[in-house]
């Protein structure tokens, strides 16, 4: 009997006793070190026992307390808890403050759980956009062209340059105390006057500082072209550039999904291979121009395709076209590093040149290719041979200067006298050094490069 109700008391005791050691439950999450405006946290509450009865998230500060999650209904044994944070409507000033999470099971405890924190997070509410100033700019710039920005963004750790929709990223320069950026952007060829072109930057809490860029527009107008579609150019471009097209399918139908979506995708690529520039300048001085090359189609002309006296389609050419013999040598334009090479749907075969900072150029219609991505490249340095790849109609090089993977004319870069105005001037305004790739250090004996003679063969 005895021994009966002391098994009984034994068996009580180390049941609430195993009641009260159940833990409470337990919280995860990785909060932002820093609160903006608005800041999003997820946060992870699990049960040790039972289920989740209730879960909460607070913002503590100077002796406020904000919930500012606390979801509704039933939340089982693990629960995810989004928090959005509102400074404003919270009432947060800036400073200091903390996160906490609050949590509370439906475990029976003899001694009730006091309700507590079951995490805190330390943060700090940071509302101050970064400070952004301006150093020089380019002051001209003309659609289809490019230009150039150095400023300063305190603590941003993005900041850039946008044009509408495009967004040009910027590159740490200069040793002074107060570190500077630059970016370089490019107007597109159809860029409307009044498309806002700022200086973008955010810091790690979110907040966004911005700033109007102070270049000058001009205005550029580009030529516009028929071009006529033939059935033997067809007959001999569709199967390369599209092998997978059914027998059924017309001719000139096959075209229009060459012309459009592959050039589309075309331009896609070329953006995508923009964002991979190298953070240093490798390039030096004018680009150069092939020797002996005739041009014969201009950057931007707007091509309206002519097919049995209709017109079909209309696109734009987003290079120049350069033709000299059969099979000519393809010089690199500038020092750089070889990012791409190989089919690009109708540019043929295509190498691509980072020379750092965003700025790139394309070479198409190779007949062969006679560098490997990776690989540095000098100036002159042949890449390869022209040739009919692609949508080309007989042997040239068609031949792009690219700004972030967006294509502006190669004249102003073939221009001493332009990057003497609109990159040297601005950087040096700036205190910065011209922009000197390895190849600016050692001695040239090159002739300074002749522009382009604009004149048409066709
Ligand atoms: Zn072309």
């Amino acid at each position: 009997m005895f021994l009966a109700l002391v098994l009984l008391v034994a068996g009580a005791v180390s049941f609430l006793g195993w009641r009260q050691s159940i833990p409470a439950p337990r919280v995860t999450g990785t909060p932002p070190r820093l609160i903006g405006h608005k800041a999003t946290a997820t946060f992870v509450v699990e049960a040790a026992g039972g289920r989740l009865a209730r879960a909460e998230v607070r913002v503590l500060q100077g002796g406020k307390s904000v919930v500012v999650a606390r979801p509704e209904g039933a939340l089982g044994r693990r629960a995810e808890v989004p928090a959005t944070i509102e400074a404003a409507a919270a009432g947060l000033k800036e400073g200091g403050a903390a996160i906490e999470v609050w949590a509370r099971d439906d475990v029976w405890r003899p001694l009730r759980l006091e309700d507590r924190a079951l995490a805190s997070y330390p943060v700090t509410i940071d509302l101050t956009p970064p400070r952004l100033d301006v150093v020089s700019a380019t002051s001209y710039i003309a659609p289809g062209g490019a230009g150039l920005v150095v400023f300063r963004a305190g603590d941003a750790v993005r900041a850039g340059v946008r044009v509408g929709e495009l967004a040009f990223p910027s590159f740490p320069v200069g040793t002074g105390e107060v570190p500077m950026r630059l970016a370089f952007f490019a107007l597109p060829y159809d860029y409307a006057a009044g498309t806002p072109i700022a200086v973008t930057a955010e810091d790690e809490a979110g907040n966004v500082a911005s700033r109007g860029v102070p270049s000058e527009l001009l205005p550029r107008k580009f030529r516009h072209d028929r071009i006529e579609i033939k059935d033997a150019f067809l007959e001999a471009k569709v199967p390369e550039l599209l092998p997978q097209r059914p027998p059924s399918q017309p001719l000139i139908e096959a075209f229009l999904v060459i012309n459009r979506d592959l050039r589309r995708q075309a331009e896609e690529q070329k953006r995508r291979i923009g964002a991979t520039t190298a953070d240093k300048p490798m390039w030096a001085g004018t680009f150069e121009q092939p020797r002996n090359t005739k041009v014969f189609s201009n950057f931007a002309e707007v091509r309206t395709y002519v097919y049995q006296g209709r017109e079909i389609d209309t696109q734009v050419h987003y290079g120049f076209d350069l033709a000299s013999t059969k099979r000519s040598p393809v010089p690199a334009a500038n020092a750089g590093r070889v990012a791409f090479t190989g089919p690009l749907t109708i540019y043929g075969n295509v190498v691509i040149l980072d020379h750092g900072l965003g700025l790139m150029t394309l070479y198409a219609h190779l007949s062969t290719i006679a560098v490997k991505v990776g690989e540095a490249v000098t100036k002159g340095q042949e890449l390869g041979r022209t040739g009919t790849t692609g949508l080309a109609v007989g042997d040239h090089l068609h031949y792009e200067v690219l700004v972030s993977g967006v294509s502006v004319t190669p004249v102003e870069w073939w221009d001493t006298k332009w990057i003497g105005d609109r990159i040297s001037l601005p950087l040096k305004a700036a205190g910065l050094p011209e922009i000197a790739g390895a190849e600016a250090r050692e001695p040239s004996t090159r002739p300074a490069a002749t522009p382009p003679r604009r004149r048409r063969a066709r």
